[in-house]
């Protein structure tokens, strides 16, 4: 019997696997497709989703592979250009990165498959899960190929179609927007620099098919190009030909060299009511779906896996008692539903049109736990219970580092200022209590967290405050 079986391995499903086999946790994956993915779907990884991967080690092979937000460059139908750059954040002290990573989806699931081997964990490939049963005492999964899995627990990451799902008889609540479409493609392209992500608005190539947008975003690391075709015609085929017509149709120096993918996708905007059913539990496309602007859908299906692994792995572990894996719902849920509202706004939007605050939201650091299930309302400043804990620089034994590192050597961090760690209690390994004065490099540390002498914050295995606790004045 394992601890948990995974269905799915496309990003969600990784990380939930990487973030539980880390901690011990006896895991296996499977995934129904033949290989891995090759399209480039969710290029963009938002800084918030950086931070929480930085918690495994892999944010700076992600960052070595991807390049921070391209500036667009709108083609007029004059010719005419126009260069916008939408997100002008700089990373500083506590926030290491500000801006969305552009890099695509494939890519960023190879980093995540690398991890999990570290973790001696590899994705069974070719294993389409048909069927699953639960007791008191676990789970019975059935894979189409052979024979049955048994497992205390189990994820499912296997996306809008989740199986899964279905079998839970978890309802898909919303609408199929049939008049919006995209026609997708990875491509190798001549004639257009690489240094911007180029868009036409319309009218364009697709005029008569109602056509919004069409966008072609070079891959970084990669030769390859990701083109979106957005329109509203039933009638086009998003086949090899129709997409190197389309594409080559834009310039005349604009030439197609190879169709490494292609497809087409329609707009679902749906979620659960829950996200767990007994021993079983939803997380990512499996929970939510929705429009790609504002590249929220694979950054939430990796928090809702950082969220779930720390949780399940704790009561595996028997660290923790069932009832906190009831607060995964409880906190996730409300999530899910406002990155569907916020995905809904900017869809037909234009890119440049987006309020700063759009700009702001998309990269993930107004998620919130405040007032959940695990942070009791405490209005206040500063981060406060279920707020984002920001890194600060650190010097440990003479070397210079940050919070976000040190971090990574226990789940639970105890920030203990002016002095408080000498009456820590002896806690055990998962957690670790810093003197942060005496571990802080400058200020920042103590600015960012608002602290005062005396003062506890502890910081959550997900990168939130758990709790703070300051000396009565
Ligand atoms: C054009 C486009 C652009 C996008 N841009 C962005 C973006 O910029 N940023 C962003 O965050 N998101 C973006 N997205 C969305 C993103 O691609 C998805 O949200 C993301 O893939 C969801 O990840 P997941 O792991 O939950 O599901 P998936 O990636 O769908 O993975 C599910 C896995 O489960 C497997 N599976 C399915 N059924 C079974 C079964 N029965 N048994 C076993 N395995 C099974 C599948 O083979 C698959 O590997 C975009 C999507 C599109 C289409």
């Amino acid at each position: 019997m394992d601890d948990v079986v995974v269905v799915g391995a496309g990003p969600t499903g990784l990380t939930a696997a990487t973030e539980l086999a880390r901690r011990g946790v006896r895991v296996r994956v499977l995934d129904g497709a033949a290989g891995p993915h090759r399209g480039s779907r969710g290029k963009g990884l938002q800084p918030r989703t950086l931070e929480l991967l930085d918690a495994m080690g892999v944010a700076d092979r992600l960052v070595s592979l991807g390049e921070f937000e391209l500036p667009i460059r709108r083609h007029g139908p004059d010719g005419a250009v126009e260069d916008v750059v939408l997100n002008r954040a700089e990373p500083d002290p506590t926030t290491p990165w500000a801006r969305s990573l552009i890099i695509p989806q494939w890519r960023t699931e190879q980093v995540l498959r690398e991890r999990l081997a570290e973790e001696g964990v590899e994705v069974e490939y070719g294993r389409r899960v048909a069927g699953l049963t639960q007791d008191d005492d676990g789970v019975t999964v059935t894979p189409e190929d052979d024979g049955t899995l048994r497992a205390s627990w189990v994820v499912g990451a296997d996306g809008g179609t989740s199986t899964v799902r279905h079998e839970l008889g978890i309802g898909f609540l919303g609408e199929t927007h049939d008049e919006v479409r995209l026609l997708l493609g990875d491509v190798e392209l001549d004639g257009l620099d690489r240094d911007h992500w180029h868009m036409w608005s319309a009218p364009g190539p697709l005029v008569g098919t109602g056509a919004l947008y069409f966008a072609l975003c070079p891959l970084p690391a990669t030769p390859t190009w990701q083109v979106q075709i957005a329109h509203s015609d039933p009638a086009v085929v998003a086949d090899e030909p129709v997409l190197r017509e389309l594409v080559d149709a834009l310039g005349p120096r604009i030439r197609v060299r190879r169709v490494v993918t292609s497809g087409t996708w329609r707009l679902n905007v749906r979620m659960v009511d829950d996200y767990r059913v007994g021993r079983v539990f939803l997380a990512g496309d499996a929970a939510h779906v929705h429009s790609p602007a504002g590249g929220q859908g694979m950054n939430t299906g990796i928090s809702d896996a950082v969220n779930l692994g720390w949780k399940l792995a704790a009561v595996v572990g028997g660290r923790a008692d069932e009832t906190l894996l009831d607060t995964y719902t409880g906190e996730r849920l409300p999530v899910a539903a406002g990155v569907l509202g916020l995905s809904s706004e900017l869809i037909g939007r234009q890119f440049w049109q987006r309020t700063p605050q759009q700009v702001r939201d998309t990269a993930g650091f107004g998620t919130t736990y405040r007032g959940g299930p695990l942070a009791a309302l405490d209005e206040g400043d500063g981060p406060r219970p279920g707020d984002r804990a920001p890194n600060a620089p650190l010097v440990v034994d003479g070397t210079p580092t940050d919070l976000f590192a040190v971090r990574r050597a226990a789940d639970f961090t105890v920030l203990a200022f002016g002095g408080a760690a000498r009456v820590a209690p002896e806690l055990p390994g998962t957690v670790q209590v810093l003197d942060a004065d005496a571990l802080a490099a400058d200020g920042v540390l103590r600015e960012a967290y608002g602290a005062v002498d005396g003062e506890v914050v502890v910081i959550r295995p997900d990168g939130y405050v758990w709790s703070r606790c300051a000396p009565r004045s």
